[in-house]
């Protein structure tokens, strides 16, 4: 019951951190899985190489999240290319830091754009094309229920909004045996933010094991959530975050 054999999935921002591998594992559990990135072209192609070579087909498509055309486009090409949708992971996102009055316009219309409008978007379009035992999982963050520090505040306002979200969304769904769930992981080892950046210490300091996740961790998380023994598991924000909100 945790197999994924015959299912399809789309992740978006999957060419490197915990979207590749929440790819990687999504397929190692039988899943033909569609990856979306925004510039790194040679990364995607790598991690496409890596599900072809677990046995499973892969796709890599160039779609920005912040463009609502591109990110529909990008579920529509998934689903007709596997020929069905089962499994969305909105996974795509930015890290915008800073004092508050510094932040402009822009930088808040691109986070809205990518951690938000797209998430919902994507959401949509995949809903159209998902029949019985649907999954919408996607990846927020530890700072949407507790924010241990400053210059966080976008970030944070952003990630939060995808409670509202999975819980509106896990009512309209949930008679039709779609799931819909998020995964607030806390630090994690990736290029957003490396184990031995300048913060890491502060970070370890601040949770219950004193280390970092890998993005494995979080990937075991969305695997489960995506398989048939999730079935039960709706409308939750589930930590993954080493105790960082305990
Ligand atoms: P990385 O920066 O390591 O990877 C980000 C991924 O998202 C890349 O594949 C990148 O593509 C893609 N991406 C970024 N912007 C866009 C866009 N506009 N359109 C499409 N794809 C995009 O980040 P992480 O793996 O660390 O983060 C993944 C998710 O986890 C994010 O939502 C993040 O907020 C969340 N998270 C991470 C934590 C951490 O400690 N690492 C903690 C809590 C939450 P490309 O390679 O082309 O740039």
């Amino acid at each position: 019951r945790q197999d994924l054999r015959g299912k399809a999935a789309l992740v978006t921002g999957g060419s490197r951190g915990i979207g590749a591998a929440i790819a990687h594992r999504l397929a190692a559990r039988g899943a033909d899985v569609a990856i979306t990135y925004a510039a790194s072209t040679a990364k995607a192609e790598s991690v496409v190489a890596k599900i072809e070579a677990a046995g499973r087909r892969g796709l890599a498509i160039r779609a920005d999240s912040a463009d609502p055309r591109a990110i529909k486009a990008a579920v529509d090409t998934a689903a007709e290319t596997f020929g069905r949708l089962d499994i969305l992971v909105n996974n795509a996102g930015i890290f915008p830091y800073g004092p508050p009055d510094e932040v402009t316009l822009e930088e808040i219309d691109r986070t809205i754009g990518i951690h938000v409008k797209g998430v919902y978007v994507a959401s949509q379009a995949a809903l159209s094309h998902m029949s019985e035992g649907g999954r919408i999982i996607s990846i927020g963050s530890c700072f949407a229920q507790r924010v241990p520090h400053g210059g966080v505040t976008l970030y944070s306002m952003s990630k939060s909004a995808l409670i509202g979200f999975t819980k509106g969304l896990a009512r309209d769904v949930g008679s039709r045996g779609t799931t819909v769930n998020v995964v607030d992981p806390g630090s994690t080892d990736t290029d957003m933010n490396p184990a031995d950046g300048p913060g890491a210490d502060g970070q370890r300091a601040l949770n219950a094991v004193g280390h970092y996740g890998a993005p494995d961790d979080i990937a075991a998380m969305v695997a489960h959530l995506a398989s048939p023994d999730g079935r039960y598991i709706t409308g939750a924000a589930l930590a993954v975050d080493g105790g960082s909100n305990a």
